[in-house]
């Protein structure tokens, strides 16, 4: 059987464009309170958070981007009226604030074992899940699970926060399964081929969110001086790392929006033209 290909896509990409042209029309969603970072922005690289505060547009999602957002605005929707049907005192999206930061959680979810819960759900790619529950792409992993990601964490510990939360449920969903012959020679359950969930007690997730504030308002303090600050972000053990924009080996600058005016502004702490900055 012989085809053609078509590397220029004729119909199958057309409900794409039409939400990108959508979310450009719609622009950046508002915050949910004045303050200068979103709980999104958590973990992130104290230039990149700087960017933020400053109003700095980033390039909008392409169309990969579009693509996986919208899968899991739609999974999260199905989510919640799920939970909802089973806890009908649950509350969704509720918009909050701590003295650096704002956002909404995905969920807040009493419980008789695990008291009130803030329920954080992510969807991703395989190679993402399966590195969070501590697989390979032949078995288990030696070094064990990865977990959340710390940004995921500091988020959901800001909204565990404002919501009075006593523990963190993270969900994490796989956009594409965990093949069944894999999961057979590991003994892995037929939900854990897709779904798996990280259980954060306060101990952990409340230093961490003091940790998270006290970095954001050094950031505050060095954008009141008139300068940006280094390129530091936060790695896996919450110690903080120096990135740059320059080396591949960083995850965060391949996926970061603001990386060509990083790049421009060069390293350290340059000066920038100086606006007020709104502190909350
Ligand atoms: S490109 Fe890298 S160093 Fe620059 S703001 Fe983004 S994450 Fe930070």
């Amino acid at each position: 059987m012989t085809y053609k290909e078509s590397r220029v896509p004729i119909f199958s990409h057309l409900w794409l464009e039409d939400q990108m042209a959508e979310n450009e029309a719609r622009g950046k969603k508002p915050q949910a309170f004045d303050t200068p970072f979103r709980y999104s922005d958590s973990g992130k690289c104290a230039r990149a958070l700087a960017y933020s505060a400053l109003g700095y547009e980033g390039e909008p999602f392409d169309a990969a981007g579009t693509l996986v957002t919208g899968l899991g605005t739609y999974i999260h929707e199905l989510a919640q009226e799920a939970i909802l049907k089973r806890y009908p005192n649950a509350k969704f999206e509720i918009p909050t604030r701590v003295a650096t930061s704002s956002g909404h959680c995905d969920g807040i979810i009493e419980t008789e074992e695990y008291g009130r819960v803030l329920y954080e759900l992510k969807t991703m790619n395989g190679t993402a899940y399966r590195r969070s529950m501590g697989l390979t792409t032949s078995g288990w992993a030696k070094a064990g699970p990865e977990g959340p990601r710390i940004s995921t964490i500091l988020q959901s510990a800001f909204n565990a926060q404002a919501n009075d939360c006593d523990t963190i449920i993270i969900g994490h969903i796989a956009l594409e399964a965990i093949g069944k012959g894999m999961a057979k020679r590991i003994d892995l359950d037929e939900w854990s081929r897709i779904i798996t969930e990280f259980v954060i007690p306060k101990k952990i997730w409340e230093p961490a969110a003091d940790q998270e504030m006290n970095r954001q308002s050094k950031i505050i303090e060095k954008l009141n001086e008139g300068r940006l600050p280094k390129p530091v972000a936060v790695d896996k053990d919450f110690e903080l790392v120096d990135v740059d924009p320059h080396n591949e080996k960083f995850w965060q600058c391949g996926y970061c929006s603001y990386r060509d005016q990083c790049v421009s502004d060069g390293p350290g702490e340059p000066v920038y033209i100086r606006e007020e900055i709104n502190n909350g």
